[in-house]
């Protein structure tokens, strides 16, 4: 039976959602599975695992890795996936683990397949990745023989409801050290954005080229602030200036699979499609009947948007 490792991220204290998919899948196939969390209130943030069926977590409880540090990181979780003895481990496919990840591959000398969307645990590991910006998909075993690593799209497997709490035994992880590094990150400027960030936002308003310029993306602010929604954009509105890459869904941008898409004049090239198109419900809104956005559309509105948003708007004050 596979020995689990979870790399379980956190925020402010709690365990974000990306992380609890991930041990609901362990627990619902019945794995043991051990968790890694890094960084200032790990030690606090591990005890709601034993709800999650988790009974030992290895912490890193210190201010040190609360900035990535990629050589850091690799040489503490490698070491952490050789101290618990994993054969499989579980990340999300965050920005931070896909750069983490093969590295800590490399030093195991194992495989890791990033961008998973599907994923079975119960007797041989595999999972299924899309390939070609989702033109297809592609189903992945391993024939590694050291621990098969596999960091999963956020939103893709279902949250199970949290067990009783029960006493997490924690193992400390060595404080890191800057000594010898290529690298040292001396600060972080965090966005000023209360809101999710869009791989882990549960709806998603993205605005494109059809807004016609960037003052107009109030309408969408307007829109996602009245349904707890978070912002996204296309390239090519990013290219224009109007918002930050940050907010760029696509291949060239992020990976994004929320409960609600609403895609606000955008025609849906296949750049974009290929951050979006795992969104469980799709709603497109645009003035050409024609826009390919419509053929992976849940429901479409064909529409002139700047009469369309702000009455969904309205609706949605009416009803939340
Ligand atoms: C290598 C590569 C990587 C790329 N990566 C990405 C990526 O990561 N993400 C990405 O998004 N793109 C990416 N692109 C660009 C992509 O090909 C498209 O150019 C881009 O997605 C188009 O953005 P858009 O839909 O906003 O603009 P457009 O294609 O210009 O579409 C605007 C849409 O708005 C509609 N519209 C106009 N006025 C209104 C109105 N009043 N009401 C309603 N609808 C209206 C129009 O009918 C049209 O469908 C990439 C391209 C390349 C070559």
């Amino acid at each position: 039976m596979s020995k689990v490792l979870i790399f379980a991220e956190f925020s402010h204290g709690q365990l974000k959602k990306g992380a609890l998919e991930l041990l609901s899948a362990a627990r619902s196939a019945g794995l043991h599975a051990t968790a890694v969390l890094l960084g200032t209130g790990a030690k606090t943030t591990a005890q709601q695992l034993g709800a999650w069926g988790v009974s030992e977590a290895l912490v890193g409880d210190n201010a040190g890795f609360d900035q990535y540090n990629p050589e850091i990181f690799a040489t503490t979780v490698a070491q952490a996936i050789k101290d618990s003895g994993a054969d499989v481990v579980l990340a999300s496919s965050t920005m931070m683990a896909r750069d983490l990840f093969p590295r800590v591959a490399a030093k195991l000398d194992t495989a890791v397949v990033g961008d998973c969307t599907e994923l079975s645990l119960k007797g041989d590991v595999t999972a299924r990745r899309p390939l070609f910006s989702g033109k297809c998909t592609a189903g992945v075993s391993f024939t590694t023989s050291g621990p098969k690593i596999i960091l999963m799209r956020a939103n893709q497997l279902p949250v199970g409801d949290a067990g009783t709490a029960s006493a997490v035994a924690l193992k400390e992880l060595p404080a890191p050290t800057t000594g010898g590094l290529g690298t040292l990150v001396k600060a972080v400027v965090k966005g000023t954005s209360e809101k999710l960030d869009l791989t882990e936002a549960n709806i998603i308003v993205a605005g494109g080229r059809g807004l016609k310029e960037a003052a107009n993306f109030k309408l969408l602010n307007d829109l996602a602030d009245v349904c707890g929604a978070t912002v996204g954009a296309s390239r090519a509105v990013v290219d224009a200036g109007w918002v930050p890459h940050t907010i760029q869904v696509g291949q060239t941008g992020k990976t994004v699979a929320p409960s609600l898409y609403i895609a606000v004049g955008i025609s849906g090239a296949i750049q974009h499609l290929a951050g979006m198109s795992g969104s469980k419900v799709i709603v497109a809104i645009n003035k050409d009947a024609n826009a390919p956005i419509f053929q992976k559309a849940t429901y479409g509105i064909v529409g002139d948007l700047f009469e369309v948003v702000p009455a969904l708007t309205q609706e949605f004050k009416a009803i939340l």
